[in-house]
């Protein structure tokens, strides 16, 4: 099987001039960018000085970096001596990130000085001196603090290129072996390292290219972080199999997405919903020429019907919708052959290297529920190799024929492909009904006094009683909307009785993953048992 080393130095060899990465600073307005054959030097430049550091075959590395052309390197650089590389977003609370390197036994960290305002740098030393397992610091640009080293002298700056050949040769990672661990949202609770070998990631990145026709003309535009699994492999890892060019920032200023479209012709733009409704926007301003793009990919959470089309008008390229998650990267997607509604409608059909099923039992309190809405269950090629460290819990989520649960809830679409329904944990079923828990989320949130909302059940008061409903809305400002006020909205725009909420709470803000999906743990925690 191919790996991405191999895809990474073919690129080198057939097109070394190609732009590879381009990665804009927002706030220093500069942009570094790499081509194919810097890209593999300095991935065997790096994989020597990871050597140094003393980092071998199974050794983790840990890298807390915002979206810096230094992480693709570094994630080439690691599977090239052999070594797990362990991305972490640089704005992972100190607890977290202990845990996560305490878990992992990293040996080398690699991180910024600061970042908003937290000293990264100073975090990471302190954990040196707490983790045994933990070598050595190393600092990205800017002051290095004592106990740590600074990754100019140890990677950019010049080396013994004699060395090379020999010290790399059979280093690198087989195609079955760990490869990274990538680390879920937290949505439902805490985040699950999740481990992924080549292979797992090769199949999923060759079934994402092959769903929407990409090849090496490929220009992405990546909002999401290249620290989760949409922008490692959607981005870093499939601008290494198809040799296109990958545009990202190290901010998320959705707006500022606009340039990286107009200035490398990007034929792909990816993004959660919320960043593409920004994105939306301030195109309607903006006017920025946007006519190199083909595919809108749209992912990681709901994709309503009406932003697909908002989108769709603002970008005057298709979009699509995109479902998957860190255990098993993107499933299900439209593809470019469907009808412009199927982003708005369905979450699409199956990638070759896998396959879905939707089981009806395991649903709300397991009686049959209607509209054919069942749990998701997937198997196939691009299944993660396990929780790291967690194995019991993954081995948990397979049935006894050999499926994965998702977690989520799904239906058939009537075209061959699947719709998302939500989150089984958060499923409200009555009379054998599941919620419609993002549209009735979308309703009450476009109501003129509310910025946004979510649906939770709580607890049933008593046995065989509904769960009652509350929704949680965010003020616009001053009082948001009154139960009365929501239940004639919901009305309003076609929703039945049956799913009406029977209470409303407001918050200033809702509680977000840091990839800024809504918690609903903590809102059924803080509302339960609480009287209306
Ligand atoms: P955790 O597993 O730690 O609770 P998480 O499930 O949010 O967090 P990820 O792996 O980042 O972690 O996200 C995967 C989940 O995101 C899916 O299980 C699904 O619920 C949601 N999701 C992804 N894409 C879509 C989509 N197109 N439509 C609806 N939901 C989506
Ligand atoms: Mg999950």
């Amino acid at each position: 099987a191919e790996t991405f080393l191999d895809d990474l130095f073919r690129q080198a060899r057939e097109r070394p001039h190609r732009l590879a990465i381009a990665a804009r600073r927002v706030a220093e307005s500069r942009t570094d960018t790499l081509d194919w054959a810097e890209l593999a030097r300095l991935t065997d430049r790096f994989a020597l000085a990871l050597l140094d550091l003393g980092v071998r075959r199974g050794d983790f590395v840990a890298v807390q970096l915002p979206n810096r052309w230094e992480m693709v390197p570094l994630i080439f650089a690691t599977a090239r001596i052999g070594a797990v590389i362990c991305p972490i977003s640089p704005v992972c609370p100190d607890e977290e990130l202990r845990h996560r390197l305490g878990l992992t036994r990293a040996r080398v960290f690699v991180t910024l000085p600061q970042w908003s305002g937290t000293g990264l740098a100073a975090i990471g030393v302190r954990l040196r001196e707490e983790l045994d397992t933990l070598d050595h610091v190393v600092v990205v640009d800017g002051p290095v603090p004592e106990g740590a080293h600074s990754f100019h002298e140890r990677f950019t700056a010049p080396a013994d290129e004699e060395r090379r050949a020999g010290e790399l040769d059979g280093l690198a990672l087989g195609p079955d072996e760990p490869f990274v661990v990538l680390f879920t949202s937290g949505t439902t609770g805490e985040s699950k390292g999740v481990l992924h070998s080549q292979n797992t990631v090769h199949s999923a990145v060759r079934g994402y290219a092959d769903a929407f026709g990409l090849d090496g003309d490929w220009v992405a535009a990546v909002s999401t972080p290249l620290v989760h699994y949409s922008g490692f492999a959607q981005g870093v890892l499939a601008g290494a199999l198809l040799g296109g060019t990958v545009a990202f920032q190290d901010e998320r200023r959705n707006e500022a997405l606009l340039d990286l479209v107009e200035r490398y012709g990007a034929t792909l733009l990816y993004g959660p919903p919320a960043t593409l409704a920004d994105v939306a926007a301030s195109q309607r301003e903006a006017k920025r020429d946007t006519s190199t793009l083909r595919h809108v990919v749209i992912g990681s959470a709901p994709v309503l019907a009406a932003l697909a089309d908002e989108v769709h008008a603002a970008l005057g390229a298709r979009t699509y919708s995109l479902w998957g998650m860190s255990e098993n990267g993107p499933v299900t997607m439209t593809r470019p052959a469907d009808p412009q509604d199927w982003a708005a409608h369905s979450n699409g059909r199956t990638v070759d290297a896998m396959e879905v099923r939707v089981d009806a039992e395991g649903v709300g309190d397991g009686g049959p529920v209607s509209g054919g809405v069942g749990r998701l269950r997937v198997r196939g090629a691009s299944l993660a190799l396990g929780y790291y460290r967690r194995e019991e819990v993954f081995a948990a989520e397979f049935t006894a024929d050999g499926w994965f649960d998702t977690g989520d809830l799904a239906r058939e679409d009537g075209r061959g492909g699947i719709r998302i329904v939500g989150r089984a944990r958060d499923a409200i079923v009555r009379d054998g009904h599941v919620a419609p828990m993002t549209e009735l989320e979308a309703v009450i949130g476009s109501h003129p006094r509310a910025v946004e909302a979510a649906v939770v059940g709580l607890e049933p008061e008593g046995p065989g009683a509904p769960s009652p409903i509350v929704a949680v809305v965010v003020p616009r400002d001053g009082e948001g909307p009154a139960l009365d006020e929501v239940r004639a909205h919901l009305r309003a725009a076609g929703h039945g009785e049956r799913f009406l909420p029977d209470r409303v709470e407001t918050l200033p803000a809702l509680p977000k993953t840091l990839t800024g999906k809504v918690r609903k743990v903590e809102l059924r925690e803080r509302y339960a048992g609480r009287p209306a």
